[in-house]
């Protein structure tokens, strides 16, 4: 069983908490939140930022001010070598090249100083061929003791071992330290992505960053064939972060800053997830080798015809039409100390759509809940969950209607709005999400939808369930219901048109997603249909009804953690649909645990999903 953990990597045998084992491997590592960009005055940004990811792997930025590309280089030690990733870009004004040599020469020195380690002489490789990335060279390729691989297959081949470009693999011994070179040509003919198999870091250079992934036209299929082997690669491989060498993307989904812009304040993080290695093949499956630009809430894919003059503005997204929020951060769970902790938080994504959450201290469930509000009636999404007992019993029902009430009081009145009336639906029917039903039942002017199939179906008008959608109109707003079986029979995703946001439940949310195995065919066939639906819907968050996951890559904090001090952020991406579909068909009908950086699938009978015996709740628990 070990062995397989260690060699499937991301398949694992239903034992323990799957998802923290394959962390256990990777060297952890903390990413630059923000950086800086080029401006709003060049005189306070430094030529280079330097982040220290871990002790042993280093990330570069040149500065937006030298040129609006403002690529990102990566350095990482191993015992008997140093790898960096790329030279940097010329000067825009003056074609100038920043020296890059000398602080990457320093950068050794300290290291070497720091660790009380013997100098290590350095590699340099480029993620491909572009003269925003290989401009400083020059620093490189004559200086003794540099082993300098130019940006040409042949020499990539050469130095890494590669037998076969592009379907070989090749790797990079640094000294305790293998990185992997994954050909991935497309974006250009020399474009390679690197595994740095200690941290589970993948660099996919300008074939996979959040920005616009130019890809000449000629070039479509050779870039589909790539994106489908770095989904092979990762199938089989645990990845903490996909780091590229750019940054156009804002930080609201489907926008980009137009091409040459220096100053970005509201960036994109760099990193993107493995899930998105998922999207861009997505993505070009959907192109079918034909020209047509994709708009994705990270990325964009945009094809170019060679040699041809390039638009006056360069913009692949402006946000889709899509009304704008902010998603809430600083979300408490259930502690440390619990006197400090309110039963309700209720926090604002925009004016017309509130997320709320019950406090870890009544239940270690701690689940979410949605309200959102049309011209004529609101939309609650769950009704929450019942104390937990010392002796594993259900107690009291804390009070969701007075918290509901009284908001749709406060939001009638700052809207001055006349009084809507609420809709009640549940993302599925565990006790986790409907303790709190009959208090919803009990009010006035409440249209209340069972957490059951035929309920569901005659309220929101599907006429065939689980195969078609149905929708609640809230008057100028709509919410598509999506039946998606398999967490539960009554599971259902809800898809409000004007936010974009996909409320998925139990059914994707970062933690342990528990499935019995009678389950897993109506399961996998809904994470296809989600599949589907984002296909032809903009989805600015996937939003889940619980946090069990840690901020690092494959880290759970387990079933009935009360007090999660590190928790990852609620919100997943669309990228992340198209990774639980992928790991679905990765299992082949086969019932185990999959896990990935940011969920992990178990199975119930497993005991994965239980809570310790002291805490187990009866007679049902999630
Ligand atoms: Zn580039
Ligand atoms: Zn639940
Ligand atoms: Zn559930």
């Amino acid at each position: 069983m070990k062995t397989q953990v260690l060699t499937a990597g991301l398949v694992l045998a239903a034992c323990g908490l799957a998802a923290n084992h394959t962390r256990a491997v990777l060297q952890p590592g903390t990413l630059a939140e923000p950086w800086m960009t080029g401006g709003p005055n060049c005189l306070t940004i430094p030529d280079w930022q330097v982040h220290e990811y871990n002790e042993d792997f280093y990330i570069l930025r040149e500065s937006g001010c030298i040129n609006a590309e403002k690529p990102f280089l990566y350095l990482m030690f191993g015992e008997n070598k140093a790898l960096l990733e790329d030279t940097g870009v010329a000067s825009a004004a003056d074609k100038s090249v920043i020296p890059t040599a000398p602080v990457i020469m320093d950068l050794m020195a300290k290291w070497a100083a720091r660790k009380k380690h013997a100098p290590v002489s350095l590699i340099v490789i480029h993620s491909h061929s572009h003269g925003d990335h290989t401009a400083a060279d020059g620093q490189f390729n004559q200086t003794p003791g540099v082993q300098f691989v130019a940006a040409t297959p042949a020499e990539i081949q050469k130095a890494a071992g590669i037998a076969t470009w592009p379907t070989g693999l090749g790797q990079i011994d640094l000294g305790n330290r293998i990185v992997d070179v994954i050909p991935i040509p497309g974006h250009d003919v020399a474009s390679i992505a690197l595994y740095d198999r200690v941290t589970g870091n993948l660099m996919t250079g300008d074939s996979l960053y959040p920005g616009r992934l130019y890809v000449p036209e000629a070039q479509i299929p050779t870039y589909a064939a790539s994106a489908q082997r770095m989904v092979d690669f990762v199938r089989l491989h645990p990845v903490a972060h996909v780091l590229g060498t750019h940054i156009e993307e804002g930080s609201q989904p489907y926008f980009d800053y137009p091409q040459g812009t220096t100053y970005q304040p509201k960036e994109h993080v760099l990193e993107l997830s493995r899930a998105h290695v998922f999207e861009l093949a997505e993505a070009f499956r959907k192109m079918g080798g034909k020209p047509i630009r994709m708009v994705y809430p990270d990325f964009a894919v945009v094809p170019r015809v060679a040699n041809a003059p390039r638009p006056a503005i360069m913009q692949a997204g402006d946000g889709m039409g899509l009304q704008p929020g902010e998603l809430p951060t600083g979300w408490k769970t259930g502690g440390p100390n619990c006197v400090t902790i309110p039963s309700w938080q209720v926090k604002e994504y925009n004016e017309d759509f509130y997320i709320l959450r019950e406090s870890g201290c009544i239940n270690p469930e701690k689940p979410f809940l949605f309200l959102m509000f049309g011209d004529k009636k609101a939309l609650l999404e769950d009704t929450g969950v019942a104390t937990l007992m010392p002796d594993g019993s259900r107690g009291a029902v804390i009070p969701t209607a007075p918290v509901i009430m009284d908001l749709m009081a406060k939001w009638a009145a700052r809207k001055k709005h006349a009084p809507v009336s609420l809709v009640v639906i549940h993302s599925h029917s565990h006790s986790d999400h409907t303790a709190g039903d009959e208090q919803l039942k009990a009010l006035p002017n409440v249209e209340f939808i069972d957490s059951k199939p035929e309920a569901i179906q005659k309220a929101v008008g599907i006429s065939k369930w689980p195969t078609d959608t149905g929708h609640i109109d809230l008057g100028g707003r709509i919410v598509d219901v999506i039946p998606i079986p398999g967490h539960d029979v009554a599971s259902i995703a809800l898809y409000d048109r004007l936010t974009g946001n996909l409320l998925t439940g139990d059914s994707l949310y970062p933690g342990l997603l528990s499935i019995n195995s009678k389950d897993l065919a109506a399961y996998a066939v809904s994470a296809q249909r989600l599949a589907d639906f984002v296909g032809e819907h903009p989805v600015a968050h996937v939003l889940g009804t619980h946090v069990e996951q840690n901020k690092l890559p494959y880290v759970d904090y387990g079933r009935g953690t009360i007090y999660q001090a590190d928790e990852a952020p609620l919100e997943l991406t669309r990228a992340h649909i198209f990774e639980l579909n992928d790991a679905f068909i990765s299992l082949h009908g086969e019932y185990k645990s999959v896990a990935t950086p940011d969920f992990t699938l178990v199975t119930r009978e497993s005991g994965e999903t239980a809570y310790p015996p002291e805490l187990r709740p009866k007679p049902k628990a999630n």
